[in-house]
């Protein structure tokens, strides 16, 4: 019938789009100019609202020091009260906080040291060829910089942070690093907060 033949012809003419725009699609991956791929894996490496390196690429550079064995120091900071910022001032404030304390991090990166958007309030730092007490220091003054931020969007008043930093062993894969700064984090959040906790092991 009319209408069945009608049906047919359009089935066909789709199925020979879809067939042609994967063509078009293909051929488009392939002519990706240099410039456009960079763009492409820049975006896909930053975290969008802090413009740092998101969680991923974390992950991977964390991987990559341990398997070249470099000397490698994880700083994680967590923001103090957070939810209470977002609560009285609004989640766009929040955003803002963020931000600014993202710049802070991002001022402090160089061939040794990356700073990463964690996920949510959290952020990382990896430190290459320094010691703990280097660290410490570094991350130390930091806390005293950010607690200095009056944000006009918080009523002029500010944030602190707390940070837990450990030391890569000879036995430590990403995983047992994390844990072990994230303890010194928790220590410090448990014994007041605004303060940076190097983790030390238990001497038995
Ligand atoms: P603590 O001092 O124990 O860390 O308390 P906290 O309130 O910071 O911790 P909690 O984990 O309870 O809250 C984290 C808050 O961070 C809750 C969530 O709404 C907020 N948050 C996470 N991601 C974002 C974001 O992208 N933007 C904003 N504005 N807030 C965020
Ligand atoms: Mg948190
Ligand atoms: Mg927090």
């Amino acid at each position: 019938t009319f209408s069945t033949t009608i049906t047919y012809l359009i089935i066909a003419t789709q199925v020979s789009s879809s067939i042609t725009n994967q063509e078009y699609y293909k051929k488009q991956l392939l002519n990706i100019s240099v410039k456009e791929r960079d763009y492409f894996l820049k975006k896909a490496s930053t975290d969008e609202l802090t413009k740092l390196y998101n969680h991923a690429t974390y992950v991977t550079k964390v991987n990559e020091a341990i398997t070249n064995k470099t000397s490698l120091i994880l700083a994680v900071i967590d923001i103090d009260h957070f939810k209470k910022v977002n609560d009285t001032y609004g989640h766009d404030s929040g955003n803002i906080v963020l931000k600014r304390l993202a710049k802070c991090l991002k001022a402090l990166e160089n061939d040794d040291i990356m700073a990463a958007r964690y996920g949510g309030e959290e952020f990382v730092m990896l430190f290459e060829n320094s010691t703990k007490a280097q660290v410490a220091k570094i991350m130390n003054n930091l806390k005293e910089e950010v607690s200095k931020i009056k944000f006009k969007e918080l009523n002029n008043t500010g944030i602190t942070f707390s940070c837990g930093i450990a030391k890569k062993d000879r036995k430590d894969n990403a995983e047992t690093l994390f844990n072990k700064a994230d303890k010194a984090l928790y220590y410090a959040k448990e014994h007041g907060r605004n303060r940076v906790i190097v983790y030390q092991k238990k001497e038995q």
